[in-house]
């Protein structure tokens, strides 16, 4: 395919939704198969709807994702500039062209005069509709209104009725009834322009070659294809992808959860994991393939493969992912991706983040598979680098109160005591040995050892842990133990 150019042009109103961020993927999978070129466009023209930070938010969410952009903002590009805020001559050039060419026309009617018209269609049971009362002002008396103060917005002049075919490369031809269609505001009172209109006028300047957006955006289309039409472009292809909807398929929306990639970043989910997971958001390679990596992607992805059919967002399935990108992520990377989680949650601190950083990858190493987000690795990582100051109270019935308990965690602690090398095999052969001379199971004595390294009930396998925590800490720890079982004796006394 000859010059691709895509785009994504996310609105300024917030963080990058997950839907945003999918729509992103995609357009980025396909520039890049087709070694094109992906842009990054700021619609910032709503003044009303933006939100401060909102760019540097969504920017930020575009590369801890991965997904670069060719020509944008920060990097600029030969169809600069990419924020429609500063392109607004281009839309007043564009707009005034039309209106010279009887395309366009200045309508003076006020909110008050519309909401009159929309009472009387109600009235009548019509449709609403603008009623075309400024259509035919000729342009020199809507000049001479403007020059003494009056408020106008520009329409678009649109065919009162017949059809309109689109062709959509997901969904095939749709087709539009153009009766239901407003003569459409291009330009809005305060010469800001409206979203259908910036959009055309810079997608044609950007060259851009296909538009691939949200599904929402569908019924924008024929409004869009009139204004490629009235403005004289060549109409661009489109394709629209599926909606994202909740598990009881209702709109996507907070009380669902995390909603933005940001949310999901603080939670604990992996970039390479929310990759995974958005490209079979509507996409899927044709086989049961679950985990699949951008180039993998980039090779076998196709546009026309995309469904037509809403994909259904299940945080489970994500959290399945983010396992396994856990278990399997280079251990270098992991790391990276932990340690903010390990200071903010206090289980180490800035320097230790340095000082010992071998030490957390061991840890990191046990414990990653046992764990399904960063969120949850400072709880399963805690007693590596705190003092055990409380006993799980489940564990201290069960394990610490039974009659003979400190005798047997002593016994235990001498022979831990007596080894020179304290790795995973010498330290579980030490345990079977003295279990199988006392008559009694290994976890008789492996379940008290855990309480007391660990102060709880569940950890990785005792034996690693030992390792980890090496001899000196373990013997600390299970002294402290057995002073804590005493305690306990003298109170039951
Ligand atoms: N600014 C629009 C949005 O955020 C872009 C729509 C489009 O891609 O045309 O939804």
């Amino acid at each position: 395919m000859d010059h691709v150019r895509v785009r994504f042009a996310p609105s300024p109103t917030g963080y990058l939704h997950i839907g945003g961020a999918r729509t992103a993927l995609f357009n980025w999978f396909f520039a890049r198969q087709h070694h094109g070129k992906f842009i990054l466009r700021i619609e910032d023209t709503d003044t009303k709807r933006l939100k401060e930070d909102s760019v540097s938010q969504i920017l930020a969410s575009m590369k801890w994702l991965g997904i670069d952009w060719d020509e944008g903002p920060e990097i600029g590009g030969s169809c600069g500039p990419y924020y429609q805020s500063e392109r607004l001559d281009l839309y007043k050039k564009e707009a005034q062209r039309l209106v010279k060419e009887g395309k366009a026309y200045y309508c003076f009617c006020t909110p008050e005069d519309l909401a009159k018209n929309r009472e009387i269609q109600r009235e009548q049971g019509q449709s609403f509709r603008y009623n075309g009362k400024c259509r035919d002002i000729p342009p020199e008396v809507a000049k001479d209104r403007i020059a003494a103060g009056e408020k106008a917005v520009i329409r678009l002049r649109i065919p009162d009725s017949g059809q309109m075919k689109v062709t959509d490369c997901i969904h095939g031809e749709v087709t539009f009834a153009l009766d239901q269609l407003d003569d459409l505001i291009i330009m809005k009172s305060n010469a800001m322009p409206a979203y259908n209109f910036a959009c055309v006028v810079d997608d044609h300047h950007m060259a851009i070659s296909h538009i691939i957006r949200a599904e929402e955006h569908l019924s924008n289309t024929p409004k869009q294809v009139l204004l490629y039409e009235a403005l004289g472009y060549e109409v661009v292809q489109f394709a629209h992808l599926p909606m994202i909807l909740a598990p009881d398929r209702s709109k996507l929306s907070k009380r669902h959860g995390a909603t933005s990639v940001e949310e999901f970043r603080e939670q604990g989910f992996l970039a390479p994991a929310i990759v995974n997971y958005l490209t079979f958001l509507g996409w899927s390679p044709g086989d049961d393939q679950e985990i699949i990596t951008p180039t993998e992607t980039i090779k076998k992805f196709m546009l026309n493969k995309v469904s037509k059919t809403a994909a259904i967002y299940d945080t489970k399935k994500l959290t399945w992912i983010n396992s396994h990108y856990l278990t399997n992520m280079d251990l270098d990377d992991l790391t990276r991706e932990a340690i903010p989680f390990l200071i903010s949650q206090k289980v180490i601190t800035k320097d230790q983040a340095h000082e010992q950083a071998k030490t957390i990858q061991k840890v990191i190493t046990v414990v990653r598979d046992r764990v399904k987000t960063l969120a949850e690795l400072p709880a399963a990582m805690d007693y590596y680098f705190k003092e055990v100051t409380t006993y799980d109270e489940k564990g201290v019935k069960k394990h610490f109160s039974k009659p003979g308990s400190a005798d047997l965690l002593r016994q235990g602690r001498e022979q831990l005591a007596q080894l020179e090398t304290f790795d995973v095999e010498h330290t579980e052969e030490t345990y079977r040995n003295l279990t199988a001379n006392l008559g009694i199971k290994v976890g008789e004595l492996i379940h008290p050892t855990r309480l007391a390294l660990t102060g709880r009930l569940v950890s990785p396998g005792l034996f690693d842990v030992m390792a980890l925590l090496g001899k000196e800490l373990c013997l600390k720890r299970m002294d402290e133990a057995i002073n804590y079982i005493s305690t306990l004796e003298i109170a039951n006394k």
